[in-house]
Order: structure tokens, then sequence, then C-alpha cells
């Protein structure tokens, strides 16, 4: 089986809650996605998308997704999708770094080895744990107010576990994560993500203000170093996130003892053959995982549902449903959120079929 033609598609998802902001005054209200098409000689395609947080989260951007899929995909045409550790091996040969270039074309090549195998991708990735998996939902900064106002309505549709966007004013997080701690309820868990917004000193004011709070502290600072200095002053169980983009960073931080639990985005590490030899590395070491992207619609959501399923779930801290959070669905199939969790499908491949009115016509070919 060969590869013989690869296609973008750009979408845009706009948001039911009209925004997303995080820290540093960071927020979007439409965001950019692209959906990745594999064509192959024997009649199977796959699908796969990448959707950056805006231009200024990760060192990614959307049109940088389709700038990279450019100049990557003539070099992959007349490979065989099924083969997927030389698939990568080519990846990284033709174009270095830029792992979110490569995200989508992986996840895609993971949808036609499911389909020629006939298995859901969650079984490929090792096999399907329970009948379903726990979700987060992350809530936008606001108001200390607000932000309390959105976690009782999601606890009220059945979520249980909420990330907070903070990283902003110290002496407002620390009201903000009082706020939302008052309306939660026992077993409830809470992560104050400030997604490197705070210097050390805001962030060792803010772990000390919140000392007897049950809450997460979520990649505090920019810098690798700095988070681990504020992970060596404070009890709270401690998740990194933006630092960890390889196993590299994921060996070096386990042997600083520098977090209980990792982030792993899909994009982040380029594609679902990574991200699962990061989530095997996570069980071995004994990691717990929040298993996402950094952002996209019912196709990153339901390659998300196959590594999440497939994680055993003492290990799986959180995952995301991202499809629930934008207006536009992209494709049938996609696995839907049920009071705060979610299964990935039982059909072959990633179990989806893209929605063509809403993909439009393709802002690249390569054949
Ligand atoms: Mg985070």
């Amino acid at each position: 089986m060969r590869i013989t033609r690869i296609t973008a598609y750009q979408v845009d998802l706009p948001l039911h809650e009209g925004r997303y902001a995080w820290s540093g005054g960071k927020s979007v209200s439409v965001f950019d996605s692209t959906i990745v098409r594999v064509e192959t000689d024997e009649g199977y395609a796959g699908h796969g998308e990448v959707c950056p947080l805006g231009p200024f989260y990760l060192p990614a951007y959307a049109a940088g997704v389709r700038a990279g899929l450019a100049e990557l995909a003539p070099h992959l045409i007349g490979l065989d999708p099924r083969q997927l550790a030389v698939l990568n091996e080519q990846m990284d040969r033709a174009l270095k770094g830029h792992a979110y270039v490569k995200s989508g074309i992986d996840i895609a090549c993971w949808d036609i080895l499911g389909q020629v195998s006939r298995q859901p991708v969650c079984v490929l990735l090792g096999g399907r744990y329970g009948d379903d998996f726990v979700l987060y939902r992350a809530i936008s900064q606001g108001t200390p107010a607000e932000m309390a106002d959105s976690v009782a309505r999601y606890r009220s549709e059945g979520y249980r576990r909420f990330q907070l966007k903070v990283g902003a004013d110290a002496d407002t997080d620390i009201e903000r994560i009082r706020a939302v701690a008052a309306v939660l309820r026992p077993g409830d868990k809470l992560v104050a993500d400030a997604n490197t917004g705070w210097l050390a000193h805001e962030a060792a004011r803010v772990v000390r203000g919140v000392e007897d709070v049950d809450v997460y502290i979520e990649q505090p600072c920019l810098s690798y170093e700095a988070c681990l200095s504020i992970r060596r002053r404070t009890t709270h169980p401690f998740v990194l996130d933006e630092t960890i983009d390889s196993i590299e960073a994921l060996l070096t931080a386990h042997g600083d003892d520098a977090m209980d639990a990792v982030n792993i985005k899909i994009s982040k590490f380029g594609g679902l053959t990574k991200a699962r030899q990061a989530r095997d590395l996570c069980v071995s070491l004994g990691i717990a995982m929040t298993i996402e992207d950094s952002w996209g619609g019912d196709i990153t959501t339901a390659a998300i549902s196959h590594l999440a399923h497939s994680t055993p779930p003492e290990f799986l801290f959180t995952a995301t449903d991202f499809n629930s959070y934008v207006t536009v669905s992209t494709a049938e199939g996609a696995p839907q959120r049920n009071r705060g969790r979610m299964a990935a499908s039982t059909a072959a491949g990633l179990g989806i079929a893209p929605r063509w009115d809403a993909l439009g016509e393709p802002v690249l070919v390569i054949e």
C-alpha cells in the first residue's frame, strides 16, 4: 500500500463560550484548524487534525501547519502509511523539528492502519480499558465569581475535574482558586494551570496563599528550572505541560522528581506514534497523565479518545473533549461527552468520516 495524495483543509472553529482566555492576557475566539487527508493506492483514506492554541502558546501556528505540510508531504508520497515507525523516521529526515506539522499525517496513517486491520485505533494502541474514561473541563480565565459560576455549571453537566486558567495577577489568582474550590464537592479534582504565566516570586506567593486548598499546580512558570524551583517549595501535586515536549524532557523531569503528572498533547509530541511512546514510558515510570492536544474539533477529539481509552485508568488523570467546546462539527462518528466521560469509537480506525460541507475546498493538494 502506498500514499498517493495528501490533502489539507482549513476550518474555523468558533467557541460556544465566545472566547477562551488564559495567562498573560492571551485569548482566542475562533480556532484555525487544519484537517489532513491521506489517500492510498488501495482506496483507503485516513484523516488527522492539527489545531494550535493560537500562535502564542506553543511554538506552533495554524498557517505553519499548512506551510510545513507543503514542505513535508512531497517526501511521503509512495510510502506505506501502515508502517508508522518508518513513516515517522522519514518525516524526521525530511523536516527537522516542527513536531506539530507531522501530527496530522501520523494520526491519518493510524486511521488507515485501523481501517486496514479492521480494528479501532485504541486496540492497536494497546487495548481498551473499561467502558469510558474521565474528562476535565478547562475554565476560561475570568473574575473569581465568573470562574466559580462556570465550574458550577459544568459540574451540573457531569464534569468532576476542572482546570482553571490562572497565571495572571497573583492575588487575583489566589481568589480565583479559593472561589472555585468553594463550589466543589469531595471527590472533585481542581487544577490551577498558570500556562507559564507567573514569575517565580508570584508562583511562590500563590502556592503559599492556597496552601490549605486541595489543588494541583500546573506549569507555573515559563522555564523548566523555575517550575522545578516552585515544585521544591510546595506540597501541592504538580503537573508539567509546556516544557515537556519530548522523551528527553520527560526523562529529565522524572530524574529531577519535577512532577507528579504530565500533560501529553498529541501534536506537541508529533502525533499518536510519539505520544504513545511518551504515554507508555509514563506508565512504566509511574507518572499520571492528562491526554489531550493543544486544541481541535471532532477529529482531534477522536484521536485523543483512542489514546486516552488505551491508557490504564489509574494513569489517566484526565482527558479533553474539545469537540464540545466548539460550534462546528467536522466529522461524523466523533465521540461525544456523557456526564463528564467519553469513550473511543468501536468502529475501525478513528471511527470518523469527514463532513465535506464543513471542510470546503482543499487548501493544499500534494500527489
Ligand atoms: Mg496545561
